[in-house]
């Protein structure tokens, strides 16, 4: 089995891609805020033109004329196939030449999707599952999604779509994910990404504490990971608490990921998306840089317990000795784990 964790670069970039932010479910923990990434349905002329400019990023350009094939590209939303052109855009995509296509689905897969494109157009769809029950995932996702996410997997491996899963952990269903090998090896799923819960959007406003404590997720996560991959599916899990022996580094630093919003806002950290610090935003489709002081001012400081922006809105994951220093630094949540056969 191997393990490894992903190194952030430069020469491979993540483009998130939220082509609308109306959805069907209306999940305890959806991240998405219409605050502060709008309410708009991008019409598939704009999505043209927006995937150009990061295929191109002209104002980015740092002489690399090829960035699509460096770019990754997850389509997102909301539930994206709300989006009666998602095919065309996703046609787009390819054309263009982007390194590999995700759609992020709720499993409900509007508008015939499957029939619109085929298994050579996308890499992936990946299924968001919660709960190993219904009675969990429904409890967190809504009545009946469960039974229609195992339907949507069903219908798109029998049509040789590669398939992944998302479970994204929190305090309410930890205690299932131990079930999950069993459910899942049969499947047809290739790939497992197990994700842990951000306080931002709606999980901001939930009462109580969500995210599990360092003991319980070194306990649970590695465990049930290679319990995973022994199946055959490659698990991808974050790494949030890093030992003494790892360094801290924040990817908005050394990588290039892109949360782009329906209204134009584009991220670098997913968890800076509640609040107005996005880096960029798209005008009249260019990427026009923020005035100060937005994410990349924080990207740029340097704390004993690791993530700036995990101390400002999630601190609850810290703890202290005696003497008031951190007992362990919290990584940049994009840093990952991966383990397969
Ligand atoms: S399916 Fe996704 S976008 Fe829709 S409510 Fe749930 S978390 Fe939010
Ligand atoms: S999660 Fe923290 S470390 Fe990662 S990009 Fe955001 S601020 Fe930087």
């Amino acid at each position: 089995m191997l393990k490894q964790t992903v190194a952030f670069s430069k020469d491979s970039s993540n483009l998130f891609f939220h082509i609308l932010t109306k959805c069907n479910l209306s999940c305890t923990h959806c991240y998405i805020s219409k605050d502060q990434h709008g309410d708009n349905t991008l019409d598939i002329e704009t999505i043209r033109n927006w995937l150009f400019l990061f295929s191109n990023r002209p104002a980015l350009n740092k002489g690399d004329s090829n960035k699509a094939g460096q770019t990754n590209i997850i389509f997102l939303g909301g539930e994206p196939t709300l989006h009666p052109d998602l095919y065309l855009a996703v046609k787009e995509a390819k054309r263009l030449g982007f390194k590999s296509i995700t759609i992020d689905t709720n499993g409900y897969l509007f508008h015939n999707i499957l029939e619109k494109i085929s298994c050579d157009e996308i890499d992936f769809f990946s299924f968001s599952l919660d709960g190993a029950t219904k009675e969990t995932n429904d409890a967190i996702r809504g009545e009946g999604s469960y039974d229609k996410v195992m339907v949507g997997i069903q219908k798109a491996c029998a049509k040789n779509f590669s398939c992944s899963m998302i479970y994204t952990v929190s305090d309410i269903n930890i205690h299932e994910l131990e079930l999950m090998p069993d459910l899942i090896k049969t499947l047809g799923i290739k790939r497992f990404f197990i994700q842990v819960i951000g306080i931002r959007g709606k999980s901001s406003k939930m009462e109580g504490k969500l995210q599990v404590s360092k003991e319980t997720w070194l306990n649970i996560i590695p465990k049930v990971a290679e319990t995973i991959a022994s199946h055959g599916i490659m698990v991808t899990f974050p790494k949030v608490f890093l030992d003494k022996t790892e360094s801290f580094q924040c990817a908005g630093n050394v990588a290039e990921n892109y949360f782009v919003f329906p209204n134009g806002r584009v991220y670098q950290c997913p968890i800076c998306e509640d609040f107005p610090l996005h880096s960029y935003e798209i005008k009249d489709n260019l990427l026009i840089t923020t005035p100060k002081i937005n994410e990349k001012d924080l990207f740029g400081l340097t704390i004993p317990e690791g993530c700036v922006m995990n101390k400002i809105i999630q601190p609850q994951n810290l703890s202290y000795n005696k003497k008031g220093d951190p007992e362990h630094q919290i990584a940049c949540c994009m840093l990952k784990e991966e383990i397969f056969i």
